[in-house]
């Protein structure tokens, strides 16, 4: 009896094993694909300049103060450089529902780890582009 019942829990076992073996994997080849987020995620941000009109909603509406502006740095005839602070901003989105002028945009990108907090300061060079370096294999980790 004690053997049959041990050949039934074998089964049991294969059982599921081969269900788990033919099913479609649940996890993604992070860091190398980036993982699907909803469309309405509040990543970071991405600064439109052509759009932008130096008109500081962005920076009154949010309430821990991540977003210095720089008027004297123009790029077109009424734009300005921004800069977003990742250290203090809570991705609230009150910039993005601030900005009139369709030049402020969360991402659905949420993995801003950097070494240094410095590199979490994103100046216009960063935020007015989504392009991010391949990940490489440095020391123990790929980064
Ligand atoms: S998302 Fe919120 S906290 Fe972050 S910069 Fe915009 S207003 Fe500030
Ligand atoms: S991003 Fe929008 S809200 Fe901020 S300064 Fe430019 S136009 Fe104004």
């Amino acid at each position: 009896m004690g053997f049959l019942r041990n050949l039934g829990e074998v089964f049991t076992i294969l059982k599921h094993i081969f269900r788990q073996i033919f099913k479609r994997p649940f996890t993604s080849l992070y860091p190398f694909e980036d993982r699907p987020y909803p469309e309405r995620t509040r990543g970071r941000h991405i600064h439109v300049r052509q759009n932008c009109t130096a008109c500081a909603q962005c920076v009154r509406a949010c309430p821990v103060l991540a977003i210095r502006i720089d008027k004297a740095d123009k790029m077109y005839e009424k734009d300005a450089a921004l800069y977003f602070d990742y250290t203090r901003c809570i991705f609230c989105g009150l910039c993005v529902d601030a900005c009139r002028f369709d030049a402020l945009y969360h991402t659905p990108i949420v993995d801003m780890a950097e070494g240094e907090r410095e590199d979490l300061i994103y100046g216009p060079e960063k935020i007015t582009t989504l392009d991010r370096e391949p990940l490489e294999w440095r020391g123990r980790r790929f980064r």
